[in-house]
């Protein structure tokens, strides 16, 4: 392509608005336009690094014996209703009218299509399983749509589901398109990992989400140092063992501990260590007030809190509810006494020994108290977030943190839509049975971010070569010059001939320009034709290292082939 006939429309400046360095890049580069919050143009060159993506998510999706389709992004209303997430999707379902002001809705995820599609085509067991996919434009009316491509009101995803007969089917394929996402991510050279994630109130089972490891990622990732093992920090169980500490029991004592609220304050004031001390917090766990015990030095995770009591909504209660149902400040809640309201309490609260909790009473607080001595609870549970150190829940090392980007998420949905949209099959028997069901989803455009989020460097972008939109930069130093122009012409004709993806940089630009521009964009090799052109020598230049090779223009080919295979 001659750079003077397409569209890369590079700044020289970082946008201001642009949070990331991907955002930045590819905004800077000409990559990306936006053109409403959250809405995006995908240039020429942008384009090119996403249809690569997506050749390769089409190659291992079509290799785990998924079939591609393409379905309506214009959804009625009336599909959404039958499953009821027209109710409960809420505002990031972008709905509109049309003229005979019947409702529909611009396809979120296509759920509700895919299953209203499979119901009236399939009918026999003998037709399952069924795997189809699509690679297609999603809205979601985000809250907070940022980072460019990263989080889009209007964004590319492949989406896949599958229907079966039996729940081993479902294993079957979840596996492979759980293999083919690694493939998809590996092949985009992405720092990944796969974790274990939340299935959610919908009835799901297994769920993985695919991770890339990046600071600016929303998630946080629980991953053991040794081992494969990786969670999101909600799901992974805490496994630890707790022993008592060896100290005779005290007599329980009222104290004194004005003003001092937080468990930092309290401990501090009686000069005990936050993890002497029980950390009280009532919750509303669907209608039902709990109190939830953990050790001061740890936080209540909700998640398994609304896993240990199979509850749809988990909230902390408000400062009003607490005083009307405990009679109490919020910084002086404590176990002792309590015996209106259930308490539960993670396994670690078991271990202390004379500790400290507050006294449901404003500016008191408990000293020496001894669990099930002083107090007791309905159950002791798992209930607080696994911590940076802690043991890792296989058993193989010690856990870590790190920041992760959602790029892809499989779903074992089990019969949530085939039930509620009657989407049936006849068994062997003839017996009509509702259909088993996954999902799995790949964020593309995101992908795309996530790999510029990856390579970059303070030039520009430095795409890895089989996801570059062009392999080799050719450059003429100096569009005047005839000798130069003359030998780039062709070199450029000479490479497209063998099939290489070129950009030509034609223009009539100073050459400082052309440099700048071309380490933007970041190919990964750059040929530059200029002053020893007479002599038909040539300089490569390969972005990542920065490695320069004076090269004869007949020895050019195999120097190419040879740097882009290593690249
Ligand atoms: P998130 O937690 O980031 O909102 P999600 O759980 O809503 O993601 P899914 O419904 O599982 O996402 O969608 C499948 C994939 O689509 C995600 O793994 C992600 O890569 C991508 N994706 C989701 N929302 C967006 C968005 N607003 N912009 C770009 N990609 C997105
Ligand atoms: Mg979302």
């Amino acid at each position: 392509m001659r750079q003077s006939r397409t569209l890369i429309p590079t700044l020289r400046e970082i946008p201001a608005d642009a949070e990331i360095k991907s955002h930045q890049l590819l905004l800077k580069a000409g990559f990306i336009r936006q053109n409403s919050s959250g809405v995006y143009s995908y240039m020429p060159l942008g384009r090119k690094v996403l249809q690569k993506i997506e050749a390769i998510v089409r190659e291992e999706m079509d290799k785990a014996g998924a079939v591609e389709m393409l379905m309506p992004a214009l959804q009625q209303a009336e599909l959404w209703q039958e499953s009821g997430r027209w109710y409960t999707y809420g505002p990031e379902l972008m709905r509109l009218k049309d003229r005979n002001q019947r409702e529909f809705a611009l396809g979120a995820t296509h759920e509700e299509v895919i299953t209203s599609l499979v119901r009236d085509e399939v009918k026999s067991y003998k037709r399952l399983p069924l795997t189809l996919y699509q690679i297609q434009t999603k809205f979601r009316d985000e809250k907070r749509p940022r980072f460019g491509l990263l989080r889009g009101r209007e964004f590319v995803m492949k989406d896949a589901y599958s229907f079966h007969s039996n729940t081993e089917s479902l294993d079957e394929v979840y596996q492979a398109l759980f293999e083919a996402y690694s493939n998809v991510f590996r092949r985009c050279q992405l720092n990944f990992r796969a974790v274990i994630a939340d299935s959610g109130a919908m009835g799901g089972k297994d769920t993985h989400e695919f991770m890339v490891l990046s600071d600016i990622g929303e998630d946080t990732i629980a991953y053991s140092d040794t081992s494969d093992y990786a969670a999101n920090i909600e799901m992974a169980p805490v496994i630890m063992e707790y022993t008592k500490r060896d100290e005779a029991d005290k007599e329980l004592e009222k104290v004194l501990t004005e003003n001092k609220k937080s468990i930092d304050e309290v401990s501090e004031f009686l000069t005990v260590s936050p993890n002497q001390c029980v950390k009280s917090l009532l919750f509303k766990i669907d209608e039902q007030y709990v109190l939830v015990l953990v050790r001061g030095d740890h936080e209540v995770n909700d998640i398994k809190l609304k896993n240990l009591f199979n509850a749809g909504i988990v909230e902390l209660a408000s400062q009003e509810e607490t005083k009307e149902i405990l009679s109490c400040p919020v910084g002086s809640l404590g176990p002792i006494g309590v015996s209106h309201v259930e308490i539960v309490a993670d396994h670690a609260v078991k271990a202390i020994v004379n500790g400290v909790c507050g006294a449901n009473e404003e500016n008191y607080h408990y000293i020496n108290v001894v669990p099930e001595r002083d107090f007791s609870v309905s159950q002791y549970a798992d209930l607080r977030f696994i911590q940076e150190g802690d043991p890792s829940p296989d058993g193989q090392g010690t856990i870590l943190f790190a920041k992760g980007i959602e790029v892809g998420h499989v779903f074992k949905l089990g019969t949530r839509y085939s039930e509620a949209m009657n989407a049936t099959y006849l068994d062997e028997t003839g017996k009509s049975r509702p259909m088993i069901m996954g999902c799995y989803g790949i964020g593309v455009s995101r992908t795309l971010t996530a790999v510029a989020e990856q390579y970059n460097d303070e030039n520009g972008l430095v795409w890895p070569a089989n996801l570059a939109p062009y392999q080799v930069h050719v450059i003429a130093v100096n569009m005047k010059d005839e000798e130069q122009v003359k030998l780039a012409e062709s070199i450029y004709t000479d490479l497209l001939e063998k099939h290489y993806e070129v950009l030509f940089d034609d223009r009539n630009e100073r050459a400082g320009v052309k440099f700048a521009d071309s380490d933007l964009i970041g190919l990964p090799l750059r040929i530059t034709v200029g002053k020893k052109a007479s002599e038909g020598m040539v300089e490569v230049k390969v972005r990542k290292t920065g490695e320069t090779f004076e090269v004869h223009y007949e020895d050019l080919f195999a120097k190419v082939t040879s740097l882009l295979y290593t690249l």
